[in-house]
């Protein structure tokens, strides 16, 4: 018998920590730096990717203390996830279930594993970079690759 799963059941507001935290696709596309204009507002998103994420995993190597260690991390909640999601990309696995009421297809928690997510080209990992390898600001201009709403 199939049974339907919970992101499609249980509404964001109300799932369980783990639930929440298990629709995160991991891709690490939320760690990529941005450049905000002073003027317009504008958002535009560099390749280069903040020093704490391990680029072989995507994984957050200080994920308890992020918001500490860097002020800029966003860390999204049932309820802050709409006034967050300007600064989250469009793929965004939270994004995407909160516009669409489902997951993408290639979700984690649909194929069981991180391959097709790679596949599909929403993993960071073949194309960011450290920012511990950027020497000063100015360079991240020269690492934009898309500004505001277009798509990476
Ligand atoms: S962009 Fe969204 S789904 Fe991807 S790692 Fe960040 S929070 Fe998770
Ligand atoms: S502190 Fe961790 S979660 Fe926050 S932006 Fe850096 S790598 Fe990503």
């Amino acid at each position: 018998m199939n049974t339907i799963p919970f992101w499609q059941t249980t509404k964001l507001t109300e799932m369980t920590s783990q639930q929440w935290e298990s629709l995160c696709d991991g891709c690490g596309r939320c760690c990529l730096i941005k450049l905000q204009d002073e003027d317009t507002e504008d958002i535009c998103t560099t390749n280069v990717v903040c020093r704490y994420l391990d680029l072989n995993n995507c994984h957050c190597i200080e994920y308890k203390e992020r918001t500490v260690l860097v002020p800029e991390c966003v860390r999204l909640t049932p309820d802050n996830l709409q006034e967050q999601f300007h600064y989250m990309p469009q793929s965004c696995s939270y994004r995407v279930l909160y516009e669409s009421g489902d997951l993408p297809e290639w979700h984690p928690l649909l194929t069981g594993s991180h391959e097709a997510m790679e596949e599909a080209g929403i993993s960071i990992k073949m194309m960011a970079v450290s920012e511990n390898e950027i020497e000063d600001e100015e360079q991240l201009f020269s690492h934009i690759i898309d500004c505001d709403e277009e798509e990476l």
